[in-house]
């Protein structure tokens, strides 16, 4: 945009010969693609003023830094005001790459707000807080990565989830005579507090102090340092509970 607006004073009051110096070596490179990806309009338009004065009237030179020289320093500071007003006195239309990260960053918004308004009616949203794709894999067996899905989204084969498809005749722990949902089966059943008190040692010692959904299903909130011992010591508790048939 600064050297746009150079162009722009330099080509209105016929100021040339010309240097125009910048530290902005992204800048340069993208003004001598023929075909550049992102800026398109910004640099079409720069493009456009630049055939419109004589050739070599204006060269562009890349300083390494302002740092040091008292004049460059000035216009530092002029363009860091520019560039933090809210109004910038020339309109350019939006490149399709600007659009399209503007589209990406509304929806990314809009679905975040829906979830965040919604996820307590789901058993998803008792781990999951961010939309945005889970950052830590259990990188385990193929068969512990299916059900470790299913425990988080709440369909494990556990009895609330299998008496919702008619596959167990009540919702309830057998032992506590609550809803077996993951919650109750991973952090409170007392049927399992031996395997859990297991679970628990092993998490200490990999600096995991709070037993939540957040930390033994990698929610958005769990330590992703201790995530491959979480994960071997989520997989040795349901191994030690024989919950899930093994
Ligand atoms: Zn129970």
């Amino acid at each position: 945009m600064t050297i746009f607006q150079a162009m722009t004073y330099l080509s209105a009051n016929r100021i040339w010969p010309s240097v125009i110096c910048t530290d902005s070596l992204s800048s340069l490179q993208l003004l001598s693609q023929p075909l550049p990806t992102s800026y398109t309009h910004l640099i079409a338009s720069i493009h456009n003023l630049l055939t419109r004065i004589p050739a070599g009237a204006v060269k562009f030179q890349w300083i390494p830094s302002h740092t040091g020289v008292p004049g460059n320093e000035a216009a530092d500071k002029v363009a860091r005001r520019a560039a933090s007003s809210e109004s910038i006195p020339v309109e350019l239309p939006l490149d399709v790459t600007e659009l399209k990260s503007m589209v990406r960053q509304e929806v990314w918004r809009f679905w975040q707000s829906k979830w965040t308004s919604a996820r307590g009616q789901f058993a998803l949203g008792m781990t999951k807080l961010s939309v945005r794709p889970w950052s830590l894999r259990t990188l385990q067996s193929r068969r512990f990565e299916t059900l470790f899905a299913r425990l988080r989204l709440g369909t494990a084969p556990l009895n609330k989830a299998l008496y919702q498809i008619r596959q167990a005749p009540s919702p309830l722990c057998t032992s506590c005579q609550v809803a077996e949902t993951t919650h109750h089966y991973l952090i409170a059943c007392k049927e399992y507090n031996e395997a859990r008190s297991q679970l628990r040692r092993q998490l200490q010692l990999h600096g995991v102090q709070v037993l939540s959904l957040y930390t033994l299903l990698g929610g958005d909130t769990a330590s992703s340092l201790a995530w491959p011992q979480t994960c071997r010591a989520v997989e040795q508790f349901i191994s030690a509970t024989h919950r899930f048939g093994q």
